[in-house]
């Protein structure tokens, strides 16, 4: 299946090990079984490489039981790759035709096609905000999900505009450009190559690109710098604009696989203090912020597993405290498992400018 020799390694290492990072699996709380974790999905594409059982729709289906969170990885003593081998696996599936109907679906998501629900409000918002600008945000599509967030998205450019002292361009993420790494992760490794070109010739023409996804960060370097680190850079002005704030705390939960692609714990914690709110992370055992099983790809494909793997982070960890997040997509997973008073850090911070108790 993949013949790359650090592959192998991961292959051979994790089908033959006794289940060491099982407990850091967010998917194995999902599954409730051994299925999801890395040697589980090490072991079917072993005996996929070995010819004991065909490549099929099922397998294929497997090769996405995992929220490419990285925590094995981190745990192992041997850094296997597991993420990486699963990317070339899920390529493989993708062009033999073998890959799950929702990661078919999600290719057009993926291209940044915006659905008929989303046009009006990225119309509405475009008009207010040109997207020229030698310095543009490159907003992610969950600001166009419903009037209130796309309401939120206004007010967040008006905060750019004032800390910027200038007029800030705005791009939608996968329409205008995109880092690329949802689509290789999915399978699409061309769309990904693609997207990765235009990204990077989207970055040439401006002088610097805000963005909110944190591959675009990690692959632009200096040429980009994310929203959060943007704005934590700047929160002196921030607490300058959001005067009069009552003190309190919160917990922040860290992403997963964003802490390992960009780490802005730091960030996070200085932006929260900007509008007086004192972040405590939330971290497992170990140190290391959990994952809860919300990622895209893997919650399009095995949506039950994403919800138990929600639930059971949200039983363990969040209960009904007060929780800041990474990102809108966690946010809202949270939500629906049951942590009603979690959202985006970003809302926090549009939401206590804007003087409402949540977001
Ligand atoms: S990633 Fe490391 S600890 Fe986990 S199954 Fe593979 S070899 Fe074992
Ligand atoms: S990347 Fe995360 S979800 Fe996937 S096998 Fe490793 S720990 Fe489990």
């Amino acid at each position: 299946m993949t013949t790359a020799p650090a592959h192998q390694q991961t292959i051979r290492g994790c089908s033959l090990c006794p289940r060491l990072c099982h407990h850091v699996c967010p998917a194995a709380h999902g599954a409730g079984s051994e299925e999801g974790t890395a040697w589980g999905l090490m072991t079917i594409v072993a005996a996929i490489d070995e010819g004991v059982i065909p490549a099929s729709q099922e397998t294929a289906e497997a090769l996405y039981r995992c929220t490419d969170c990285g925590r094995c990885t981190a745990f192992c003593k041997h850094g296997n790759e597991v993420g990486a081998v699963l990317t070339a696996a899920r390529a493989e599936a993708v062009s033999s035709g073998h890959a799950p109907e929702a990661v078919a679906a999600l290719e057009l998501e993926l291209e940044g096609i915006l659905s008929d629900d989303e046009q009006t409000p990225a119309a509405h918002l475009r008009a207010r905000h040109a997207a020229e600008g030698a310095t543009a945000l490159l907003a992610g599509a969950h600001w166009l999900e419903s009037d209130a967030s796309a309401a939120r998205l206004d007010r967040l450019m008006l905060l750019l505009n004032a800390l910027a002292g200038t007029s800030i361009g705005l791009l939608f993420e996968g329409t205008d450009g995109s880092g690329g790494g949802a689509a290789r992760r999915a399978g699409f490794a061309e769309l990904a190559d693609r997207q990765a070109t235009e990204l990077a010739t989207l970055a040439a023409n401006r002088s610097l690109l805000i963005v909110e996804c944190p591959d675009a960060a990690a692959a632009l370097g200096t040429k980009a710098v994310h929203l959060t680190r943007f704005l934590a850079e700047r929160a002196d002005a921030v607490a300058a604009i959001c005067v009069g704030l009552a003190p309190a705390t919160i917990k922040l939960h860290g992403g997963c696989r964003e802490r390992r692609v960009v780490n802005l714990t730091d960030h996070e914690i200085r932006l929260l203090a900007a509008v007086a709110l004192t972040a405590e992370p939330l971290l497992d055992l170990r140190g290391e912020p959990e994952c809860c099983g919300g990622e895209a790809i893997y919650a399009a494909v095995w949506p039950d597993d994403a919800a138990r793997a929600g639930r059971s982070l949200v039983k363990r960890t969040l209960g009904c405290s007060p929780t800041a997040t990474s990102n809108a997509r966690c946010a809202s997973h949270l939500q629906r498992s049951g942590a009603s008073a979690t959202f985006a850090v970003i809302d926090w911070v549009l939401a206590r400018c804007a003087r409402q108790e949540t977001p």
